[in-house]
């Protein structure tokens, strides 16, 4: 038996001695001498000790009953104004510590780890999207060829694996401040009453999964517009809680000018008419996720970012009383909203920063009013060196005195490319030209499927022709269905993935391969999944080892940047 201990882990619980490890490749909790709490499954035998799985319950057992303290907290309720979200999309999941060269590996987390552990905020050790980059176990994977593109595991599955990180790297033991566990992006879709209730029985299904974590994040941006009117007593209750009344919203910054915002009955009508479903929506789901933790507190996330412009500051707080005043969702229970800062996922920010200053003041002040925090979305540059971008971070700090959340996720995995890229082992290299070429084929087929179908239809046309069988058959027909397969995971992020690999198809395939070209940093979640098995079988300590400074020195920058850093 080949088994791997990780010492940091090392706790003492009445007479015993557990530690986490691996044994034939399995996640495990290995328990020396008699100890009181009844961990779940059979054990094994190994030496002097017993092994029990790592699953997901036991690895709850440690985090509520064997560790000397529970880590994990809903972050802003326990009175925390600031902290950074960590998106990790390696992970080694279920079954696939089998496969690992280094039988160690905690996939990403390292580098986290080793950064979290000087920060003065606490993380988010655990953020993904529960129906984009994990998928729900209750879902058929068929129906959903966008979701699950980072491995394919779901909620559980992903805290299962990230307390057993955090536990094997020390947290237990090591780790001042707690953590939070962030049930990213529920995105609520539908164009009509049909769709949006298909829509909301999947995320309900996935927030089902997720009850055990600590934060919700929900996003309602693709219902702006959406055509449902306020009922009759709704319209009234509109009115009669904007007429008249002008709304003061102190500066988040001591000594500055605050802001006031009024609202003519048109306004009304017109902001009510793009954000009632919204709203409405943000209510029934936060009800829900109540209804699954119980007694247990959660952070509730608004994400409002998935448009095409900066969220007018005004329009945020219309939002916002909406939420409160009309739909009677209680004081307190936003812990922190996401709007439209003027940034692209994956690009660096090079608009105005004073423009920016601005936005993000207002934003962060009228949260801050409500008692939420700002959550900075898309927080991700065009590669880790650049963090957002020249002297953004600074701007954040200063615009919301460091009261405030970073979101941060791709950038973790374009490291994973550029260590493959550039590594010295021809097999690691050899990884990364799979990739490449896997990539161009990709795009290849959403640029033909651009250009014949797709490229002439409006925003709105475009999810529908998709859901259409002569519509499918024909580019399974002309794409072969991986070419299909890849035209349908993308759809989920829009027509302007498929306008992108039109535009840029031809350039990379004369270029040389380049992780950091814009084609494969776009397009690279298509080709992830499969390659990871074979990413795990090659990769080495020095590799691994690599990834991690990487990771642990692209976290440390940016919480330079917001002076986070303890010191
Ligand atoms: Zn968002």
């Amino acid at each position: 038996m080949a088994v791997t201990v990780f010492p940091a882990s090392t706790l003492r619980c009445g007479n015993a001695v557990l530690r986490t490890g691996r044994l034939d490749g399995q996640d495990v909790i290995l328990v020396q001498g008699a100890c009181d709490v009844p961990l779940q499954g059979r054990p094994l035998e190994v030496g002097e000790q017993f092994a029990y799985p790592a699953t997901y319950e036991n690895m709850l057992i440690w985090e509520r009953k064997l560790a000397p303290q529970a880590r994990l907290q809903a972050l802003n309720g326990a009175g925390f104004r600031a902290g950074f979200g960590a998106g990790n999309r390696i992970v080694v999941a279920a079954g696939e510590a089998a496969r690992l060269r280094v039988p160690s590996a905690l996939g990403g987390w390292e580098g986290i780890f080793r950064a979290m552990v000087r920060s003065a905020v606490p993380f988010w050790f655990l953020q993904q999207s529960i129906v984009r980059e994990l998928i729900p176990e209750g879902v058929h994977a068929e129906d959903h060829p966008g979701m699950g593109h980072t491995g394919g595991y779901g909620p559980r599955e992903f805290l299962r694996a990230g307390l057993f990180a955090y536990a094997s790297l020390g947290g237990y033991t090591r780790s001042a401040l707690p953590i939070g566990a962030d049930a990213d992006h529920a995105i609520v879709t539908g164009h009509d009453e049909q769709s949006l209730n298909a829509s909301l029985a999947l995320n309900k299904l996935a927030l089902a999964e997720a009850r055990d974590y600590t934060k919700f994040t929900v996003d309602t941006s693709h219902l702006f517009g959406f055509p449902a009117r306020p009922g009759e007593a709704d319209r009234e209750r509109l009115h009669s809680t904007f007429a008249g009344r002008t709304f003061r919203v102190p500066n988040i910054l001591p000594g500055q000018e605050g802001f006031s915002f009024a609202f003519e009955p048109e306004d009304v009508e017109t902001l009510a008419a793009k954000y009632w479903t919204a709203c409405r929506v943000h209510c029934e789901l936060y009800h829900h996720i109540a209804g699954l933790r119980g007694s247990q507190p959660f952070d509730y996330e608004l994400s409002l970012d998935e448009t095409h412009s900066p969220t007018p500051p005004r329009e945020l707080l219309f939002y916002l009383v909406t939420l409160h005043e009309v739909l009677g969702l209680p004081a307190g229970s936003v812990a922190s909203a996401g709007p439209n800062l003027g940034f692209v996922k994956r690009e660096s920010f090079r608009g105005d920063l004073q423009r920016l200053r601005r936005q993000v003041n207002a934003c962060a002040s009228i949260l801050a009013h409500f008692g939420a925090m700002l959550s900075v979305h898309s927080a991700d540059g065009a590669w880790a060196s650049e963090g957002k971008g020249p002297g953004v971070d600074a701007i954040l700090q200063e615009a919301t005195g460091g009261q405030a959340e970073l979101k941060v996720a791709d950038v973790y995995q374009e490291l994973l490319w550029d260590v493959l890229a550039s590594s010295p082992h021809p097999n690691e290299r050899a990884l990364f030209l799979e990739a490449w070429q896997r990539c161009l084929e990709a795009a290849a087929a959403l640029a033909t499927a651009y250009r014949e179908h797709l490229g002439s239809l409006s925003p709105q046309q475009f999810p529908a022709a998709l859901q259409s069988e002569p519509v499918r058959a024909q580019l399974a027909a002309q794409l072969g269905p991986r070419g299909l397969q890849h035209v349908l995971a993308a759809a989920p992020y829009g027509l302007a993935v498929f306008q992108l690999a039109a535009a840029l198809l031809e350039e990379a395939r004369r270029a040389e391969p380049n992780p950091r070209s814009e084609l494969f940093r776009r397009l690279m979640f298509l080709v992830y999944r499969p390659l990871r098995p074979a990413i795990f079988e090659e990769l080495c300590q020095e590799s691994w080892d690599r990834l991690g400074s990487e990771i642990e020195h692209a976290t440390t920058m940016r919480l330079q940047g917001m002076g986070w850093l303890a010191q």
